[in-house]
């Protein structure tokens, strides 16, 4: 057997071995791998070689699933974290935890402040911002704007209608503070400088950048929100193919996404470097 073969059937022991590793119930086990498409071999050498099955199917890229009992999540530790309870696939929370170590090293401290969100509890985030219950990042209460498609869009200059969020997927994060105005300034700014220069050694891309010529569509920026590529990059080309504004419904405002075209305006109005080459 050549080197190359012995490493390929390396690999692929190790997909099969950390996926079916990590479930916990065994009685569930064929219904939750169902569901996981193996990553074949190639695309594990191309992306890495780190990189755990994907599940590119809607129900997935839509956050209908539990995280704490998916086979690719973990829960995040509280060292890393400011709270508990946090979930990331394992792959991002790998390179999550050598990104940190590398920080460290240069006295910078990553912070996760917010991770996996399925979808009900996006759907949580947006209909209190709906209803009123929660007041906008501009400082009014989105029931003051009575035009349903107006409300809609002032809610989306940060927050994403239930499954359509970047943190479905477990591969995104926000760091240290959700505001701009922290990463431009101190140690904000010795922060940002820093995962400016080497996040993507570590597969992380940022998905909200200044909106521009080049980003003309989609959030505000984020300084705060960054993305593992090697497998988000897959799951956004997936949701080109397969999400759909129609398939987005379920919760208050949910008639507006047609409209807004939510999925080719926000979802794919992303940063091109979280995009596949
Ligand atoms: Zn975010």
């Amino acid at each position: 057997m050549s080197v190359l073969s012995k490493i390929l059937s390396f690999l692929t022991f190790l997909i099969i071995y950390s996926c079916s590793s990590q479930v916990n119930d065994p009685g569930d086990k064929d219904q939750r791998t169902a569901n996981v498409s193996l990553l074949s071999v190639e695309d594990t050498l191309k992306y890495g070689g780190d990189t755990l099955p994907i599940d590119r199917s809607v129900q997935y890229i839509m956050g209908r699933f539990e995280p704490d009992t998916h086979p690719v999540f973990e829960l995040i530790e509280s060292k890393y974290a400011d709270r508990a309870g946090m979930y990331l696939r394992s792959d991002t929370y790998e390179a999550f935890k050598k990104m940190h170590a590398a920080a460290l090293q240069d006295s910078i401290e990553l912070v996760i402040r917010s991770a996996t969100r399925n979808f009900n509890y996006q759907k949580g985030i947006w209909e209190r911002k709906w209803s009123g219950e929660t007041t906008l990042e501009a400082g009014i209460k989105a029931t003051s704007i009575e035009n349903p498609t107006n409300r809609a869009l002032e809610i989306l200059r940060y927050s994403s209608m239930p499954g359509s969020s970047r943190h479905h997927w477990g591969t995104d994060i926000d760091l240290n503070a959700f505001s701009n105005a922290f990463f431009e300034q101190g140690q904000g700014l010795k922060l940002f400088n820093w995962l400016t220069t080497h996040a993507s050694t570590y597969g992380f891309c940022r998905p909200y950048t200044e909106k521009n010529a080049e980003r003309p569509d989609g959030y505000q920026e984020e300084k705060w929100h960054w993305s593992y590529w090697p497998v988000s990059s897959q799951l956004l080309a997936a949701a080109e193919n397969v999400l759909k504004d129609s398939m987005i419904t379920g919760f208050m405002g949910a008639d507006q996404a047609a409209e807004i075209k939510v999925v080719e305006k926000y979802v794919q109005g992303v940063n091109m470097q979280c995009k596949l080459n």
